[in-house]
């Protein structure tokens, strides 16, 4: 079994119930570890002025037998089942999932780049992965720790800390 960090966003919808399906779906194919607690905050866009809504982020811990590319795949099919609108970058989506490592293994395909290739510039993924993980390495060619690795990033998004769990139902009823 590989130990596996997966990166969850939606901007579209319900946004909590898309993240949660994706969890769902992840524990169709790997067993759920734990996840972070979920962060709101803006969208990255291409342009200044282009208006986007906000994201629900979240990142959650993995443990599966499938490889990399597997994983990969299984990920994509989370994300069609989410009705992912694949339109262009940084476009709103349903869902989104990236992997951000699988165990220490480094690899650069067509298809897939571990760790994953923008980590370094993400709060809203290093900040709730710190939560989960502080201490998890991050390989080559970062080669350093979440927690150092968030200490260093330079993106100053303002990230709120929701008080909503992925695996609980109960604390809330909206977005
Ligand atoms: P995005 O639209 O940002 O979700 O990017 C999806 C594309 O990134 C797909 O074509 C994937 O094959 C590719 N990709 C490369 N490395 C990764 C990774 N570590 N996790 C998820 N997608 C990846």
């Amino acid at each position: 079994m590989q130990t596996a960090y997966i990166a969850l966003g939606s901007n579209l919808g319900n946004r909590l119930a898309r993240l949660r399906q994706a969890v769902s779906g992840l524990q169709r194919v790997a067993v759920l570890v734990r996840c972070s607690p979920v962060y709101e905050g803006p969208a990255h866009t291409l342009m200044p002025n282009d208006v986007s809504p906000d994201f629900l982020n979240a990142v959650v811990e993995i443990q599966t037998d499938l490889g990399g590319t597997d994983l990969l795949h299984a990920c994509q099919e989370i994300e069609r089942q989410g009705a992912r609108c694949r339109r262009a970058p940084y476009a709103p989506r349903t869902i989104d999932l990236d992997i951000l490592t699988f165990g220490e293994l480094t690899c650069n395909t067509d298809q897939l780049i571990l760790p994953h290739p923008r980590l370094q510039e993400r709060r809203f993924v290093l900040q709730p992965w710190f939560d989960l993980a502080p201490e998890t390495y991050i390989p080559s060619p970062i080669d350093s720790t979440v927690s150092a690795v968030l200490a260093s990033c330079r993106d100053k998004i303002n990230l709120v800390r929701t008080p909503w769990l992925l695996m609980n139902e109960r604390n809330e009823t909206s977005t």
